[in-house]
């Protein structure tokens, strides 16, 4: 039975003053409020239906990962997780045109707030989907878990991070883990994610003779670092090019970024600096983003070799997020092993959407914690037709799109959750 116009407008109004009241919720680091977000994620799971058990599970107190399950008929088969963070960024309230915890609607449905793309969006969606399943009569046969989880954006360690090594996790038996993607700007074109880049931290210093400020002389520590700071700039240019020629094919996640991000130096007086002297020290900090096709070997002998060679005077401080990481570990595969990736492409296809090719996520999600604890994971947020605004100012989600990403869900739940794997 269709609904009528006026009865189709007031659920879609349901909908979206839900995730208005959502985006509401400050958890704005450093001090997010997790417990009203707990308590809010708990209250809908118990508005969608009193099977939908709800869990909030504190492994570090107050910052509890808030875990629903929708029990599936046969739960003896591996089930499907719904992954999203509760947290946001901060935001500069000045310069947005709208309050970021407003959920304001502008005249052409934009909803502004923070979190409406990364990632408050996707957790409702998945709620909402979920309600609607339900609603219809629709039955799992797998079970579908969906976790909302704290600190994704201040690296996962206390969330993520704690859940997957908790017996709780082990026993959810998860076959595929769904999380966060970026939006598309183009039309009905949905990106997915395999994997991601792997941040590095480096900090290089140069030593080098101080000396009366009027001198030229060899190897100041001035001079040491620049060099380094040179053949960086050139190497970051080498790649930073590989995205502006479009004939390369590469994407964001494909190439690696180096990006400068401190310069210490000089010998600091109450108002400033000494100006007529040249420092014995100066150091320069770089963040460092490696895709999982790039070799790490020969990027770290490039470091020691061009970027802090010790014949320079130059020494490094080097911290990798991948150091015990097998490969398998940072790419969930996307042939025949994995069967998930053409079912979620056939779902969003059935739903009237179109997915682009797998990328590399250019930063970190939670994925990595589940990649690394053996699973498969695809980052996707079904928001199209919208400039990525993830942290950024006004950051805005249009109703439809919205709207529109609870159908890819409800697609996407029906084809997972009634998987059979054929062996
Ligand atoms: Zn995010």
């Amino acid at each position: 039975m269709a609904l009528s116009p006026s009865l189709a407008k007031t659920e879609e109004t349901e909908i979206i003053t839900r995730f208005q009241n959502y985006l509401r919720i400050d958890t704005v680091h450093p001090t997010p409020d997790y417990t009203a977000a707990a308590d809010f994620i708990i209250s809908q799971a118990k508005s969608i239906s009193l099977h939908l058990e709800s869990h909030s599970i504190e492994f570090v107190p107050g910052k509890p990962v808030v875990l629903l399950k929708w029990i599936g008929s046969d739960p003896s088969l591996p089930a499907i997780l719904l992954n999203s963070h509760v947290d946001v960024v901060p935001f500069e309230e000045d310069k947005w045109d709208h309050p970021p915890l407003g959920a304001e609607i502008d005249q052409d449905g934009k909803i502004y707030a923070r979190g409406t793309q990364d990632m408050k969006s996707v957790g409702m969606q998945y709620l909402e989907s979920i309600r609607k399943l339900i609603a219809s009569g629709f039955e799992p046969v797998r079970s579908v878990y969906v976790t909302f989880v704290p600190d994704e954006e201040i690296g996962g360690a206390d969330g993520v991070g704690k859940f997957v090594e908790s017996e709780t996790f082990k026993s959810l038996n998860i076959a595929i883990v769904l999380d966060e993607g970026l939006p598309s700007s183009s039309g009905d074109s949905y990106r997915v994610f395999n994997g991601e880049r792997i941040p590095w931290s480096l900090q290089i210093k140069a030593v080098g003779q101080p000396g009366h400020g009027a001198k030229l002389y060899d190897d100041s520590a001035m001079e040491n670092l620049n060099k380094s700071i040179e053949s960086i700039m050139r190497f970051r240019a080498s790649q930073f090019d590989q995205l502006k020629h479009k004939e390369c094919f590469k994407g964001e996640g494909d190439v690696i970024s180096v990006n400068m991000v401190f310069l210490k130096a000089g010998t600091p007086t109450p108002d400033g600096f000494v100006m007529n002297l040249q420092p014995s020290v100066a150091e320069a900090g770089f963040d460092i983003r490696v895709p999982p096709t790039a070799d790490p070997e020969a990027l770290e002998r490039r470091l020691v070799e061009e970027w802090a060679p010790p014949a320079r005077n130059m020494s490094l401080t080097l911290w990798r997020a991948d150091q015990e990481l097998a490969r398998n570990q940072l790419v969930t595969p996307i042939d025949d092993s994995n069967p998930w990736l053409e079912l979620l492409e056939n779902a969003v296809q059935e739903a009237g959407g179109n997915t682009s090719k797998p990328e590399i996520f250019p930063a970190s999600t939670d994925s990595r914690y589940f990649r690394k604890a053996g699973l498969l994971a695809i980052g996707f947020s079904p928001i199209s037709n919208t400039p990525s605004l993830l942290h950024d100012h006004n950051e805005y989600l249009g109703q439809s799109e919205y709207l529109k990403g609870i159908d890819m869900y409800v697609s996407i739940l029906k084809a997972y959750t009634s998987y059979i794997s054929p062996e």
